[in-house]
């Protein structure tokens, strides 16, 4: 499926792909069609799905039409509670770049932090709140806040909102809202009381349901680097100087391509050895040996090589290439994070290995996080080098009349 296929309008999928989004998750596949006809939903997702961006694209897509013209004017029409400070800050972050092009105005309240400015916002008129529940309900006492106007009520992370004893202030903010209203719970886990939750709160809703596939440990920082081909070399090199430390296995897709990483971190003075089926049975035992007696840190193989040896207990696996088989990637980061020890696994993506991305994340259900700040970030709008076939450099017509005679002339 593609965004497009989801009823966004023009400025939001402009927005999406900015956000190097390529197609939408499971669950934003499922529920932007529901929340855009206005049906109640109850979600079981958990963090890293793709969840924010499930409810945050409908909802700025239905307010779209609707953006006050005077920033004075403007109700409270989208209200998101959340447990968390982290949290209410990354969802509005997350609305405020999907609604880049449009006037729609987020802003987010919570507790722990200076409440004027928070007043100073809210009196300004904003479209979408993001807020934690206590923090909302000391503002909205106040008077600065209007629940009168809320279209849609989002419930996000409700199991650990619970957990964290909001059941009575989110209730009470249930309440305040219009009982005309779409509620939309999302919630990692689904115990009784938040199906009790549910219960009361919401009309007629549909289930969705997202599971993380369990082959991907949960223990596993994942992160995805965009980078143009040609430099992935200087990636690795700068993040071996300042991320990436221990015994670290780097995953190459061809045997040309093992050997010139080697040399190359060879002459930067890593510890390094590598393994590809072009080395004699000898010196693979030798390398890995080396490997695990920690003479050497950094092992450098192709798939093949790497299957079926006992390996594991890995601090970091580099996928330097990307593999084009979706399972491959769940074998590769899984010598990593083991025994519960939290392990790395660091992807680099280049334009023509993003559709592997899509596939990958489709497997696991989960969304790589992006690390958009190194310095060698590859252009959104890069496309994949597209490789002419080359014909015979002596192709009858190949060269014009004029210059085989300048040829000619000298010899
Ligand atoms: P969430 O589950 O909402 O915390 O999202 C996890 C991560 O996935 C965030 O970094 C989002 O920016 C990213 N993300 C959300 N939707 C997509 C998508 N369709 N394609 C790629 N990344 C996405």
């Amino acid at each position: 499926m593609h965004f497009n296929e989801l009823k966004l309008n023009k400025s939001i999928l402009k927005a999406i792909s900015e956000n190097n989004y390529d197609t939408p998750t499971l669950v934003q596949e499922k529920s932007i069609p529901l929340i855009l006809n206005k049906r109640d939903l109850i979600v079981s997702a958990q963090t890293g799905t793709g969840k924010t961006a499930a409810f945050a694209l409908p909802i700025i897509q239905l307010l779209f039409d609707r953006q006050d013209s005077s920033k004075k004017g403007k109700k409270i029409k989208a209200l998101v509670i959340s447990p968390t400070r982290e949290l209410t800050l990354q969802i509005e972050a997350n609305f405020k770049a999907y609604s880049k092009y449009s006037n729609l105005r987020t802003t987010a309240v919570y507790g722990g932090a200076s409440i004027e400015p928070q007043k100073d916002i809210l009196s300004k008129g904003v479209d979408i709140l993001i807020a934690t529940p206590g923090r909302l309900l000391d503002l909205h006492k106040q008077d600065y806040i209007n629940l009168d106007y809320v279209e849609t009520l989002v419930m996000d992370e409700a199991d650990l909102m619970l957990d964290m004893g909001f059941i009575d202030d989110v209730r009470k903010i249930e309440r305040l809202c219009p009982e005309q209203k779409q509620t939309l719970l999302f919630s990692a886990t689904m115990p009784h009381k938040v199906i009790d939750l549910a219960k009361k709160v919401l009309h007629n809703p549909e289930k969705i349901e997202i599971s993380p596939t369990s082959s991907t440990g949960k223990n596993i920082n994942q992160i995805l680097y965009y980078v143009p081909k040609s430099k992935k070399i200087e990636l690795c090199l700068h993040l071996l100087r300042n991320t990436i430390k221990g015994s670290i296995l780097i995953f190459r897709r061809t045997k040309f391509g093992v050997d010139k990483l080697e040399k190359t971190l060879l002459r930067n003075n890593y510890n390094v050895t590598s393994l590809h089926g072009d080395k004699s049975q000898n010196l693979r035992q030798d390398a890995l040996n080396k490997f695990k007696n920690n003479e050497v840190n950094i092992l450098i193989a192709t798939d093949v090589a790497a299957r079926g040896i006992d390996i594991d207990n890995l601090d970091a696996v580099i996928n330097f290439d990307l593999p084009n088989i979706p399972e491959t990637y769940v074998h590769r980061i899984g010598r990593t994070g083991r025994a519960n020890k939290t392990g790395r696994a660091h992807s680099f993506c280049s334009a023509d290995e993003k559709v592997y991305v899509q596939n990958i994340q489709k497997l696991i259900q989960l969304q790589l996080t992006v690390d958009n700040e190194h310095p060698y970030p590859l252009d959104p709008k890069a496309k994949p080098p597209i490789h002419k076939k080359k014909g015979s450099k002596y192709r009858k017509g190949r060269k014009s009349e004029a210059s085989k005679k300048k040829k000619k002339r000298w010899y």
